[in-house]
């Protein structure tokens, strides 16, 4: 399998390469030049293996420059029970024809884990095999979850260092506390006077200048990105789909063959087009529902073909959906062009010049075949929360709750009752302040997140996540607060 990219002006490569690389030289993303199938007596087959089996099934379609055996050692290091515990993706049945993945078993709580545990492991060897020696350095820029996650993937890696930039005032409590206190030889974390976006593109400037990258380069450094824009981020959120389906199976909710929807609550595109692949694989899957929140972005572009980011943006208390450019999107485009690169370029380009692009008939006529948006305002978000708790005892984060919500309001459009199994990615406990709020209908004190952790215990009995619990306890390692302008100065004076 070789990877093209969606610009087309690049040669093709493996999936090393691309991994290696993150971004294709001409500012085009990777995709797999086509799409393997699985034949249902092979998806089938997964019924019995454990987790990390399924993973090997689905990735060795992929990533054909890995021996299987390499991948078992990859997976089975990421997803090791001390990690995730005895299944890493549970699936919760909470009503008749509605089934909750839930995602965030992994060490931040949160379901970037899922790729995150996995792409340190990728990419280490993808280096070795494309030849590069030089130290890979990750920089990422945070609005929360995905620092975090990214920290806890590479710490202690070798032949990595990683450094995380994260607006200083802009973060949950919680969140905060996960990353000062990151322990690893490898790894420094730095807050920013600013915002997430002034955070961004200090990170952004930093890859884009090249006579800092040169000279880095003789050092023997080279930077490299953890964002879900790198191919080995989106191909473990393949396997979860197929793992969730062979499990509805399980289940006795469906039979081998029978056709089921997904909600996925969206931000960067990324998950739900992990989705999408696995429908073109083969995976019996009839619609993709894209949640979002009052960033709706993404249900005006499916519902219109108009992609327009010149809008307000809204901070909402599912933070990790607020996004205005869905970089995964440009992958969409590419499978539903049938892999027209020019058309792709100049949507690009006109988003990056005039805010906005419009999609041809044809495109859209393929897109609302396969997605149906929805979005979901902050009222309708912690009603969701607290009433499906009280009719089902089934408790959810924000980001869920704006998912299961965005699945009521299809059914009740469509009358399409189909089993659904919605995309759960966070902990309820990584947003406690917003889920007491909605359980308990008042304001939650601030600057305590603790006490948040322990109240929400003792209302439901639902178990906090042991290593949330034991932040409290840890050492603060990274106190520092730089200016946004001083960001290259911090990663060049903090290279080991
Ligand atoms: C990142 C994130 C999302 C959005 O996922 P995308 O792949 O960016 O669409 C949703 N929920 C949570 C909790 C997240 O951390």
């Amino acid at each position: 399998m070789l990877y093209v990219s969606t610009r087309g002006k690049t040669d093709l490569v493996s999936s090393a390469h691309a991994i290696t690389r993150g971004l294709a030289g001409d500012g085009g993303l990777f995709v797999p030049q086509n799409i393997p199938a699985m034949r249902m007596v092979d998806i089938k087959a997964m019924e019995h293996k454990p987790y990390t089996e399924r993973a090997i099934d689905v990735l060795l379609q992929y990533l054909t420059d890995f021996s299987e055996d390499e991948l078992r050692e990859c997976v089975n290091a990421a997803y090791a029970k001390d990690k995730f515990g005895d299944n890493p993706v549970p699936l919760v049945q909470v009503n008749e024809n509605t089934g909750v993945l839930e995602l965030w078993h992994g060490p931040t709580s949160a379901f970037k884990d899922m790729a995150l545990q996995l792409l340190p492991h990728l990419l280490t060897r993808s280096m070795k095999k494309t030849g590069e020696t030089n130290k890979v350095v990750i920089l990422v820029a945070t609005s929360g979850d995905t620092g975090k996650a990214a920290l806890e993937g590479f710490a202690d890696v070798e032949g990595t260092q990683i450094i995380v930039f994260y607006p200083s005032e802009g973060v949950s409590d919680i969140q905060k506390r996960q990353m000062i206190t990151q322990a690893g030889k490898n790894v420094k974390v730095f807050g920013i006077e600013g915002n997430f976006d002034d955070a961004q593109r200090g990170v952004k400037e930093i890859f884009g200048n090249k006579a800092m990258s040169d000279e880095l380069e003789k050092k023997g450094y080279t930077f490299s990105s953890a964002n879900s824009i790198n191919w080995g981020r989106l191909v473990p959120q393949i396997v979860y789909y197929f793992s969730a389906y062979v499990d509805a199976i399980k289940a006795g909710k469906i039979s081998a063959g029978d056709a089921i929807n997904f909600v996925v609550p969206t931000g960067n595109f990324g998950d739900i087009l992990a989705g999408y692949y696995a429908k073109l694989m083969g995976l019996p899957i009839d619609r993709l529902l894209c949640a979002s929140n009052s960033n709706n972005v993404l249900t005006d572009f499916i519902n219109s073909g108009v992609y327009d980011k010149r809008r307000d943006f809204y901070k909402t208390i599912s933070p990790s959906m607020d996004i205005l450019v869905s970089s995964n999107l440009e992958r969409l485009l590419y499978n539903v062009s049938d892999g027209d690169a020019v058309r792709v370029a100049e949507y690009m380009q006109r988003l990056n010049n005039e805010g906005f692009y419009q999609v041809d008939s044809d495109d859209l006529k393929r897109i609302q075949s396969e997605f149906f948006g929805a979005w979901v305002d902050e009222l309708e978000t912690k009603e969701a929360i607290s009433r499906i708790y009280s009719d089902y005892h089934y408790l959810m984060d924000t980001h869920t709750a704006v998912a299961w919500r965005a699945l009521e309001k299809y059914r009740f459009l469509t009358s399409d009752e189909t089993y659904t199994i919605v995309l759960s990615t966070a902990s309820p406990y990584k947003f406690a302040d917003s889920v007491l709020e909605a359980l308990d209908d008042k304001e939650q004190p601030k600057g305590e997140p603790f006490a948040l952790l322990h109240k929400l215990n003792e209302e439901t009995g639902v178990e906090i996540p042991p290593r949330m619990l034991a932040l409290e306890e840890l050492p603060v390692l990274h106190s520092e607060v730089i200016p946004s302008d001083k960001m290259e100065l911090a990663v060049m004076k903090n290279l080991v």
